[in-house]
């Protein structure tokens, strides 16, 4: 099954392509950064260099398979590009990445754009939180 979403993305198959999409495939859930995947690699005994991961990221990204989040937290997320738009949450002080989608916020944006008299082509929204303090 993997294999063939790497030939529909018009990419070769190789065991490091192959062992990247599994583990982004089956954290589906999940924002990882090439460190997240290069340690997953290495407790799978994989003998796959980060720098690997990084060309491998940018391949998949290229193809459509992944879509890159640069959040302020410096590193780069990557998430498997599901095809349907959500937006993201990040904690400063964990790191945790949620998603969500909120009909009024697209709503909001689409109209803001058409005041001043355009359409949204695309948007990405981060909000960056904190747990909020039980006093
Ligand atoms: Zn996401």
């Amino acid at each position: 099954m993997e294999s063939s979403n790497l030939k529909d993305a018009g990419l070769k198959v190789t065991h490091p392509r192959k062992r990247i999409l599994d583990i982004l495939e089956t954290q589906r859930n999940k924002h990882l950064t090439a460190d997240d995947i290069y340690r997953c690699l290495i407790e799978a005994k994989e003998d796959i260099g980060l720098a690997t991961v990084y060309r491998v990221l940018n391949q998949f990204e290229s193809a459509g398979l992944v879509e890159k989040h640069n959040f302020e937290s410096g590193q780069a997320y990557y998430e498997l590009d599901s095809g349907e738009h959500h937006d993201h949450m990040v904690c400063v002080e964990t790191g945790k990445v949620i998603e969500f989608v909120s009909a009024e916020i697209e709503a909001a944006q689409k109209k803001i754009a058409a005041e001043h008299g355009y359409e949204i082509e695309d948007h990405s929204l981060v909000i960056y939180v904190r747990p909020k303090s039980k006093s």
